[in-house]
């Protein structure tokens, strides 16, 4: 594979590139470097860690063992059970349930590589281990307005498709490579294949498809990837969806929106388990005529919300604006500290104007 000139990709947020930046004033060391001089390496994804998330950390993680670097991976929380193949070594490890250890990790780490989130915040119960840690900080992700001053060297895209698909990039423009195994182009693919919601948004760039025929060159297997991630559902998940599209749907046409709710004594009775809602927002977006999805899940006193959208409906605005998140223009998330019944009546509240505001004045996708 030709190598790609790094000149030509730097500074420029269009596919083929991304935006690197650094503490006004510094001149950071090539990422190489760091990584060369690093003893010990912490890689590090957000809390509820997603598909792109496990795929970008497990992917880092392997690129590194092939260059013969040894690292760690280190959680908020827990992955579900649908991403654990990416971590065939079961090196990672989560604050929630291990405490002690990612302390330890934390405090003797000399570079931390941050994935797929770009403000400390979304770290949640890790955060204050973070700040008063003199390790470098690096990050790699493809959020909006990244917390610049908090790291030592940035490399940002917030057009791409997700944080796997750019670490694509910085193996080949940063890095070499040479690394990239199998298991890596196995893992890129699960972030890619989540964060499109399978190919259905933020993939519309010729640079995305042009990555994937390379993977399977060097050894993808979309087939396993995609049964292992989306085949792989206990019954229980099932039923909870059907409860979802049975009964928990309300669907608003006079406003081209349609939500689901999933209270506590509903994830209950289905058994829930941490994955089991991923990716349920967007059968929303599934109706004619519908543009803008919301759902709504409670975890004892906080209802967690997450929003997607069709075209240039901007529901990062709308998250940030109401309740108190972001993400990006078409997929993001937020949460409220109320009951159920509080949450809904406030998002039917904001609903009118969002619609007259946003909604109605978008272009049709
Ligand atoms: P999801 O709905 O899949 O949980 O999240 C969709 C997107 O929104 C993800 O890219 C995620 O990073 C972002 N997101 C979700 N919740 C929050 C939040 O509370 N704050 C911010 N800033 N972003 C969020
Ligand atoms: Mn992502």
């Amino acid at each position: 594979m030709e190598r790609t000139n790094i000149q030509a990709n730097r500074n420029n947020e269009q596919h083929s590139g991304y935006k690197v930046f650094t503490r006004p004033g510094e001149n950071p060391l090539p990422l190489r470097t760091y990584i060369e001089n690093a003893r010990h390496i912490v890689i590090l994804g957000h809390n509820n860690p997603d598909g792109d998330a496990v795929g970008a950390t497990m992917a880092m993680y392997a690129y590194l063992k092939s260059w013969g670097k040894s690292s760690r991976v280190v959680y908020p929380n827990r992955y579900a059970k649908n991403l654990a193949w990416m971590d065939p070594d079961r090196i990672a490890v989560n604050f929630l349930e291990n405490h002690d250890e990612t302390a330890a990790l934390i405090a003797e780490c000399d570079l931390l590589l941050i994935m797929d989130f770009n403000r400390v915040s979304r770290a949640e119960g890790l955060a204050p281990l973070l700040e008063d840690k003199k390790a470098a900080r690096i990050m790699i992700d493809h959020h909006p307005e990244p917390d610049k001053h908090w790291f030592d060297l940035g490399f940002s895209n917030t057009k791409i498709s997700s944080t796997c698909e750019l670490l694509y990039r910085i193996f080949h423009q940063e890095l070499d490579p040479a690394f990239i195994n199998p298991h890596v182009c196995d893992c890129l693919y699960a972030g890619i294949s989540t964060d499109t919601g399978s190919f259905s948004y933020s993939c519309a760039h010729k640079e995305l498809f042009t990555t994937i025929a390379d993977l399977i060159a060097r050894g993808l297997d979309t087939v396993k990837v995609h049964q292992r991630i989306f085949d792989n559902f206990a019954e229980n998940r099932m039923r909870l969806l059907g409860c979802c599209l049975g009964e928990r749907l309300i669907v608003k046409p006079e406003y081209q929106t349609a939500y689901m709710y999933l209270t506590d004594a509903d994830m209950k009775r289905y058994n829930y388990q941490p994955g089991d809602t991923e990716g349920i927002v967007n059968y929303g977006l599934s109706i004619a005529g519908i543009r803008f999805a919301a759902f709504f899940t409670q975890k004892e006193k906080r209802i967690r919300m997450s929003f997607r959208s069709q075209g240039d409906i901007d529901v990062n605005l709308f998250a940030k604006e109401h309740f108190g998140g972001g993400g990006h223009k078409n997929a993001s998330g937020g949460h409220c500290f109320e009951s159920m019944e509080a949450t809904i009546a406030k998002f039917e509240r904001v609903l009118p104007d969002f619609y007259r505001n946003v909604i109605s004045r978008s272009k049709p996708s």
